[in-house]
């Protein structure tokens, strides 16, 4: 036998290095099995080993080989990731401009990178042993309505790329749609004796085991796993290895699971495609929902988005006829009606402690006839701030440009930015006034003037002061499905998901703030929002019409006229316009450089010299300016905006800019977020 030729290989490791590492292979026996791309292998980098992922093989190297070092192992017990997903995060890698390995990397189980391997060898014995797939007929849901069939035959009726944006009101059965179609791809592909596989993306942690019991019971018998921060990692490590060896059919995640590995993916979900939570605002700052849809034009697949309230991005794609848009214009279950939105206008009723009369009759209302209602205030803790009205004193946070929040039960002041707690003073630090005033209200203040007003109710509160230990939202809200809660009162927390039975009345207490902010993306956020917690009522067949109440000062403002109308198509005609005479997304592409220093002056002038690094024919790149919350922390932040009406422009652009950003001495943190959500 010929000495067997050494292989050179090129590895991506989980570094901030924007670079491929060469390393040799040799094999120690004669049937030692060659590397392959896709393959993890463990190697030594400086003095560690570490693992990473084989992005090439060549047989020579253009480094001197003394150079170059030998690979410690292969993992061969773990099959290697398809062509497509090194694709995929290659794509990912090069769009938000990360380094492959800092991208394809930590996106896998930590079982997977571990030096030792056998927590990986036990995981995939366990994965070898659950069967399959049984064979698995689905159980009979309710028969769909006219809509809701034909979305399903549009959605199952080719198996090449496309993309759908299912738009229907709240209640109207998109999840009924989501599986029903899956279930159809699934046996479609069975017929070819293809075991398929579907991914359906989620937006919130606490949506998934509600989400996942319904689909089990639907799919018994069938593989059903689910990817979610909250996993263990062996729970996650077996997951991934289900999904990565094919047994699993559905995969239900959060958006860290769009980089799951599925070698047989043949339909992608994206349920509330319109959610912020799909955007990561840390590391690789990617939306799950774009890479998502990068995927399936990859795997030439097709691919639903659904929301109620979809993004502008997306509404705007589907106005142009670039996606098929399918309609839901219904609620679902019978007798099941959309609430009546009426405004309470705070301008000229007089409410107390936060709660207007007519709001309060109908709370009243609901308690007689033993309803319930949803009480929905986006801010938490008791006020937002405490005051002396002697002085003036005010209660800053030392640290950041923000308020202490007042926290009653807690008996805290409380930065909800940093991590500052502070006793709350029991007179004015600057003039010893004993007499401090909270200003503004929170839901822990609404919650004690309830009390005060309905004695005899059952009032809960869930936002994230109230659910801080591990499974309490959980069981907060079994406690609002049983029944035992007349009003509920919360954050967002409340407004997403949540089909309870028997709420008839919701209220929106001061939700005009978002009107004015800084955010040009906030009164979309606002309008989704109020649907979403609007959508909480009259979700089943009730004896009474349900109601949504808002208390605004701003009753004739437009998106208030809109959502009186459940009328999202004129609200997203109307913001388009804006956005498209204003030069705003998604008529423009931008980015965003984000620097962080001791002070603001550092911050500032790096981002000055940052924008002259390079000439940018076709960008425009504005002035440095601070982040509208400058302090954080005591850290000052600024950020600098890059725009282009040409996408491709502005990633070559980028492309070239951070290598030479990178080449800059280290002097302050920056980072670099591509489509940022948050200007
Ligand atoms: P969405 O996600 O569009 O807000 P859901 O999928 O949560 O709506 O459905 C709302 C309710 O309607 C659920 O309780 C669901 O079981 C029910 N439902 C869905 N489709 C039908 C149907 N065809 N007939 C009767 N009830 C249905
Ligand atoms: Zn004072
Ligand atoms: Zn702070």
């Amino acid at each position: 036998m010929p000495p067997p030729i050494p292989r050179f290989l090129k590895l991506a490791l989980d570094t901030p290095l924007d670079i491929e590492f060469d390393y040799r292979w040799q094999p120690q026996w004669a049937d030692d099995s060659p590397p392959r791309i896709g393959q993890l292998a463990q190697v030594p980098f400086g003095r560690r080993q570490v693992v990473g992922l084989i992005v090439a093989i060549h047989e020579s190297s253009d480094h001197a080989a003394e150079k170059i070092r030998d690979i410690t192992a292969i993992r061969h017990q773990l099959p290697p990731l398809s062509s497509h997903w090194m694709a995929l995060s290659r794509f990912a890698a090069d769009y938000y401009q990360r380094p492959l390995g800092e991208v394809a990397l930590p996106c896998l189980p930590k079982n997977l990178r571990a030096l030792k391997s056998t927590a990986l060898d036990t995981a995939l014995k366990k994965t070898a042993a659950t069967p399959q797939t049984a064979n698995s007929t689905a159980t009979l849901g309710p028969e769909l309505n006219a809509d809701q069939k034909a979305a399903v035959d549009a959605i199952s009726a080719a198996s090449d790329y496309s993309v759908t944006l299912l738009f229907g009101v709240t209640g109207s059965g998109k999840t009924e749609v989501y599986l029903r179609s899956a279930e159809k791809v699934l046996e479609r592909e069975k017929q070819q004796g293809i075991h398929a596989q579907v991914l359906m993306l989620v937006p919130e942690i606490n949506l998934t085991p509600q989400l996942e019991n319904s689909v089990r019971a639907r799919f018994p018998g069938m593989n059903v796993v689910s990817l979610h921060s909250q996993l263990s990692e062996g729970e996650r490590t077996r997951s991934w290895l289900s999904a990565h060896l094919g047994h699993a059919s559905i995969v239900l995640g959060t958006r860290l699971s769009v980089l799951a590995s599925m070698p047989n993916l043949k339909l992608i979900i994206v349920d509330e495609e319109h959610d912020p939570s799909y955007k990561q605002q840390e590391g690789l700052r990617y939306s799950a929902r774009d890479l998502a849809i990068w995927r399936a034009r990859d795997l030439n697949i097709p691919i639903v988005i659904g929301s109620a309230t979809p993004s502008m991005e997306s509404w705007h794609h589907a106005e142009s006829g670039r996606y098929r848009k399918l309609v839901l214009a219904q609620r679902a279950a019978t007798q099941a009606v959309l609430p009546n939105i009426s405004l309470i206008d705070m301008e000229r009723i007089k409410a107390t402690e936060g709660l207007s009369p007519p709001l309060v009759a109908a709370l009243r209302e609901r308690l007689a006839r033993g309803e319930q209602s949803l009480l929905f205030l986006n801010r938490r803790g008791y006020a937002p701030v405490v005051h002396c009205d002697a002085c003036g004193w005010i209660s800053n946070c030392q640290r950041c440009t923000a308020f202490m929040v007042l926290h009653k039960p807690e008996k805290r002041l409380r930065c909800h930015h940093c991590s500052l707690e502070l006793k709350i003073p029991s007179s004015c630090p600057t003039c010893g006034n004993v007499d401090l005033q909270p200003l503004g209200r929170g839901t822990q203040r609404i919650e004690e003037h309830l009390q005060v007003l309905f004695p005899e109710a059952r009032v809960l509160r869930i936002d994230a002061d109230s659910t801080r230990k591990k499974g309490s939202a959980q069981a907060a809200f079994a406690t609002v499905h049983r029944g035992e809660v007349d009003i509920l009162l919360g954050t967002q927390m409340v407004a997403k998901g949540h089909d309870f039975q028997r709420l008839t009345l919701v209220g929106v207490i001061n939700p005009d703030t978002a009107l004015f902010s800084h955010d040009y993306r906030a009164g979309e956020r606002l309008f989704a929002q109020l649907m979403q917690v609007a959508g909480r009522a009259g979700r089943a067949a009730r004896m009474s019409q349900s109601e949504v109440m808002v208390q605004t000062r701003y009753a004739q403002h437009p998106l208030y006229r809109a959502l009186l109308a459940h009328d999202f198509p004129g609200f997203a005609a109307a913001t388009l316009e804006e956005r498209r005479s204003a030069g705003l997304p998604p008529f423009v592409f931008q980015a965003m450089l984000r620097a962080e220093s001791t002070t603001l002056t550092k911050a500032l002038e790096f981002l000055q010299q940052a924008r002259e690094l390079l000439p940018h024919p076709g960008i425009v790149i504005n002035d440095p300016v601070p982040v509208a919350m400058t302090r954080v922390a005591n850290v000052e932040r600024a950020q600098l905006l890059l725009e282009s009406p040409a996408r491709g422009a502005l990633q070559s652009f980028l492309k070239l800019w951070v290598q030479e950003l990178r080449k800059q001495p280290a002097r302050l943190r920056w980072t670099l977020e591509v489509d940022p959500i948050d200007i």
